[in-house]
């Protein structure tokens, strides 16, 4: 019997272990100097030197962002369907309505058409999601928004790295976030980053990260507390100087499974995008549920659905989409499996992937 092969894998080493005894030892646990030594190396890393703000979740850095940046009650954003619920909720948060639009079928990501036919006096932006770590279509999207004077919001959760025509994801809209949750393309253990377009967004943000206080007690707006704490930030920093070697890994994986894979449609990349694989998503339009089963059963490799309910039929945010139909967000959700494409897999496992992909897709290659 082989080893279950799982679909995604966090990597902590030594140095992660290290960094947060230090930080312990120190005695001084909450945001602090490490903290602040994160955001700058964030920044700098992936965003240009962008003003990072470094919030407990990714889910907190959407709504902190979207607050920052000026939504709230009456306003729409528009976003896909097709993503994780944490896009739409933080929308929802802030009392604005999330408006769903559908997604291309290449890349999972918005259709600046469908965004276009989405709009109404009342939209304030548009944020789309470079979901599996495949940048949306963002030239597209900016020009739609010049052109209604809409904001541009990025859900980065999925995409550290990524970039189209040389330019990172992060850098594009008001404000970007990227996900420091385990199973991202890196962690702090739980964790999100905030990555503004100017100063005024990014002390926005940093306000009401800390209960609207810049000076201690004078508190200027009503404000949460949404802090990272200078252990997690140890672990994020030890992280980044790693994550472009797995990112590496992740894009040999990736174009390993692409040349071996059969009776699958493999995942597409745009030109000009650079793709960091948080996921390798695969398209399995006949029996997708019975191809996952057999998969982990006869096979034991793991896999996942990303996502199987569009956001627009959950119970939470369907009331925003009252009769909603997204023809390529339903395909999607159907047909998607996304195979473990994490640094941690051996040419053994990519090789098991491989022959129990194709013998199941019945291809025989
Ligand atoms: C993970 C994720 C989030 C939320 O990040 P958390 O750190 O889990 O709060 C938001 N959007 C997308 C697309 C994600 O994948």
């Amino acid at each position: 019997m082989s080893e279950f092969i799982p679909p995604a894998k966090p990597i902590i080493g030594d140095e992660e272990r290290e960094a947060v005894d230090r930080v312990l030892r120190s005695g001084m646990v909450a945001q602090g100097p490490e903290v602040a030594a994160f955001e700058r190396e964030f920044g700098a890393h992936f965003v240009q030197g962008r003003p990072t703000v470094a919030v407990n979740s990714g889910t907190a850095g959407l709504h902190l962002g979207l607050l920052a940046s000026g939504v709230g009650a009456g306003d729409e954003v528009i976003v896909p369907s097709f993503t994780f619920a944490a896009t739409g909720n933080s929308v929802a948060l802030t009392g604005a309505s999330p408006v769903f639009a559908d997604i291309e079928a290449d890349t999972f990501t918005l259709d600046p058409a469908s965004v276009e036919a989405a709009i109404t006096a009342r939209t304030k932006g548009i944020m789309p999601v470079h979901l599996y770590g495949h940048p949306a279509l963002m030239r597209e999207l900016e020009a739609i928004a010049q052109k209604h004077g809409l904001m541009l919001f990025e859900d980065a959760a999925q995409a550290h790295g990524a970039s189209l025509d040389g330019r990172p994801v992060g850098t594009f809209g008001s404000f970007g976030m990227f996900s420091l949750y385990p199973t991202k393309n890196m962690t702090s253990g739980e964790g999100g980053m905030i990555t503004a377009a100017d100063d005024t967004i990014a002390r926005n943000a940093r306000l009401l990260r800390n209960q609207g206080m810049e000076r201690q007690y004078e508190n200027e707006v009503v404000g949460f507390n949404a802090r990272m704490t200078d252990i997690h930030a140890s672990i994020g920093r030890v992280q980044l100087t790693k994550v472009d070697g797995w990112t590496r890994a992740r894009q040999e994986n990736a174009a390993f499974l692409d040349a071996s894979l059969r009776g699958v449609v493999v995942p597409p990349v745009r030109e000009g995008a650079v793709h960091v694989y948080h996921q390798y998503t695969v398209r399995v339009p006949e029996d997708r549920d019975g191809f996952v089963t057999a998969l982990r059963e006869e096979h034991q490799v793991g896999s996942g659905v990303y996502y199987p309910i569009p956001n627009h039929r959950l119970p939470s945010l369907a009331p925003y989409a009252p009769g909603l139909e997204l023809p390529e967000t339903e395909r999607a959700a159907g047909e998607v499996v996304s195979l473990p494409v994490h640094p941690s897999l051996s040419q053994g496992d990519l090789d098991r992937i491989v022959a129990a992909v194709n013998a199941v897709a019945g291809a025989g290659a």
